[in-house]
């Protein structure tokens, strides 16, 4: 089997140079540069930007596989994202704006969110949870949820953010895994103009959960749904019966601040576990210089809180930054795809920061929609969770961007806790390359072997040193957790495939698990599925590896066509000719299908596992997590 050479694009967009004059980050070179030359250093610096109730003693302990960071440091999250700003000038500065599907909208302060989020956190000590307790959080995207996660994270409870899309068995897992004490939930979820109760669900997955004691219910409906007395609780009489102020608890640098599940794209989710302290540190570091977030900012990203993008830059990042937030529980294209073009104009959203398949879900609709709408708010673009296909990039950058603002494209994992590799804001961006690892982080492509890989030459994707909002384990799998730092000289293998140009620039090639051997050489699903992507008639699309006796595997490709466009023998014939004129014969695909749709994970990653399995008409494995 031959590491396979990958023809790179040399394409280049140069941003506005005041974009770097302007940015947190002035000089990602010189950055990178102040890391290698002191990496504690490095991070000592960031982490005085942040508040400690008692300083830490030594940056990092580093004992193979397991690191400690900031130790003996005594902070609080909550601390952070919350009462700093009050303190300073952000005190009425709206910390979330929120959109309702509906139409309605809503805002609260620092001020306010300090206010509600104290009270809870009482609500939450009345109901026995404390310090190193489990919550679990199934909740829409409310400005309730944010309030739930923060109360936790103030009293030093671990929470366990449970989007709101799964059902009722991958939600008694979440829950009974954890051992939660409380469950917050919500009557009901608003999707597309319909409600959707929530409740029924933990109802049913709390069936033989013994470790839940209390349930905690955040009533909008009307009439107002009825609980049982002294088990539920309404999030609202709970909060308004306690206590107004809530000293933030003293953590350790080490103590947990959550478990979250990964997207289970490739099997089944890990139950990541990240700490206070150095994930705090590596949230508000990234948003600061990767998102670029100011204070004259309206700040937007799209994703969930119930997965990492959430997690880190929806609330904690730029909570800590002491950003204005916009969230939505509505979808991208409900009533019509242009809802979110509306959002930015309506709101003044100055950084959106989304994934691929909504991208690419604007593709397939047309300019018609953002064009409606007066997108000049944003400045800045950004982009989590797939690769994002050269074509894709150039939509984003042409037709909401309008040839001028910087696109992050993020690479990096619930593991992670943070970005890894980017193009920083001012640098320049080539379509189809995450870009550069940032300043502090330390990557590697290698081979088989472990040996570094050449230019142009893909392989595995490892990172070199710890990093301080790395996984610190695995929920209840300690053996899982050494396994992700089984690289060359105790990397972090992150699972993915990569290729590096002359520049070092990167471009991430697919999964290692969807790798494709086509008579002995190394397929990444994305180059295939990009190459079909820049074909004018062509949304998105899937490739799975199908075994062959000749081969070893032949490429099976699923596509999904842009609107105005319909299958035809032709129109296969021309696909595969496009193929062949971009990566060569090896990477054609044997057969072409023409689908509606293709399985995703709720967090909107395509799941080849899914394809190929069904294909062959094997067991397809964990589907907890598969859209409906
Ligand atoms: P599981 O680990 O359960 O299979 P998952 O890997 O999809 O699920 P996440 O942690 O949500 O779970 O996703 C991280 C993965 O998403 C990365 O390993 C990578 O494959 C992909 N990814 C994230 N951002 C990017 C990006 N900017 N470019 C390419 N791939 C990305
Ligand atoms: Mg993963």
């Amino acid at each position: 089997m031959s590491n396979k050479q990958v023809t790179l694009s040399t394409k280049k967009y140069m941003p506005d140079p005041n974009y770097r004059k302007e940015a947190w980050c002035k000089d990602a070179e010189h950055a990178y540069q102040g890391y290698i030359t002191d990496p504690d250093g490095f991070w000592a610096r960031i982490s005085h930007e942040l508040e400690w109730f008692q300083p830490w003693e030594t940056v990092k302990e580093w004992q193979y596989p397991f690191a400690r960071w900031f130790i003996n440091g005594k902070t609080n999250v909550s601390y952070n994202c919350l009462d700093r700003h009050i303190a300073g000038h952000r005190r009425n500065k709206v910390a979330i704006f929120w959109q309702g599907d509906d139409g309605s909208t809503r805002s609260l302060t620092y001020w306010q969110l300090l206010r509600e989020v104290e009270r809870f956190a009482n609500g939450l000590k009345s109901l026995g949870v404390g310090k190193g307790d489990t919550v679990c959080i199934y909740m829409p995207n409310v400005p309730e949820q944010i309030i739930a996660m923060l109360a936790c994270a103030r009293i030093g409870a671990v929470h366990s953010v449970v989007f709101a899309g799964f059902g009722s068995d991958a939600l008694h897992a979440r829950i009974t895994g954890a051992g939660a004490k409380v469950v917050i939930t919500a009557d009901a979820s608003i999707r597309r103009g319909k409600t959707i109760p929530l409740k029924p669900i933990l109802e049913e997955a709390l069936i033989n959960a013994t470790s839940v004691d209390h349930v905690v219910v955040l009533r909008t409906q009307t009439p107002k749904i009825s609980l049982l007395s002294d088990f539920e609780r309404d999030f609202y009489e709970l909060m308004e019966e306690s206590d107004k102020n809530c000293a933030p608890e003293s953590m350790d640098a080490e103590d947990p601040l959550f478990i979250l599940y990964t997207s289970g794209t490739t099997g089944q989710p890990k139950g990541i576990v990240h700490t206070t302290g150095g994930y705090m540190v590596g949230t508000y570091y990234t948003s600061k210089y990767v998102l670029d977030i100011k204070d004259s900012d309206v700040y937007w990203c799209t994703a969930d809180p119930g997965w990492i993008t959430g997690h880190s830059y929806i609330v904690y990042g730029p909570l800590l930054m002491g950003a204005t937030i916009f969230i939505t529980e509505g979808t991208p294209d409900y009533p019509d795809a242009g809802i979110w073009w509306k959002y930015i104009e309506k709101f003044g959203i100055s950084i959106m920061y989304t994934a691929p398949t909504a991208i690419r879900m604007f593709m397939r609709f047309g300019e018609e929609y953002p064009n409606r709408y007066d997108l000049s708010s944003l400045r800045l673009l950004g982009s989590v969770g797939e690769p994002l296909n050269p074509e894709a990039f150039e939509w984003f950058y042409h037709t909401i961007g309008k040839g001028k603002l910087p696109i992050v494209d993020t690479w990096w994992q619930t593991e992670t806790g943070m970005h890894m590799i980017t193009t920083m804001i001012g640098e320049p961006m080539k379509p189809g390359f995450a870009g550069k690892p940032i300043p502090g982080i330390l990557i590697d492509i290698v081979d088989k072997e472990g040996k570094p890989v050449p230019p142009g030459i893909s392989g595995q994707l490892i990172i070199k040193e710890p990093w301080p909002s790395m996984v610190r384990m695995v929920h209840q799998n300690e053996e899982r957790y050494r396994l992700y730092w089984s690289g060359p000289e105790n990397s972090f293998t992150a699972s993915d495939l990569a290729v590096r140009d002359e520049e070092g620039y990167v471009m991430i090639l697919g999964r290692s698990d969807d790798l494709i051997i086509v008579s002995g050489h190394n397929i990444g699903t994305a180059e295939v599925e990009s190459a079909l992507v820049a074909h004018k008639a062509v949304a998105e699309a899937a490739v799975v590896g199908i075994p062959d006796e000749m081969k070893g595997n032949r490429i099976l490709a699923f596509v999904l066509l842009r609107e105005g466009f319909i299958e035809t023998p032709k129109l296969k014939q021309d696909l595969l000719y496009h193929v062949r004129i971009t990566l060569g014969p090896i990477a054609v695909p044997s057969e072409i299908r023409v689908v509606d749709s293709l399985p995703k994970t709720r967090s909107g990653k395509i799941m080849r596992r899914v394809l190929r399995a069904t294909e062959l008409g094997e067991d397809p494995g964990d589907l907890s997590t598969i859209e409906e």
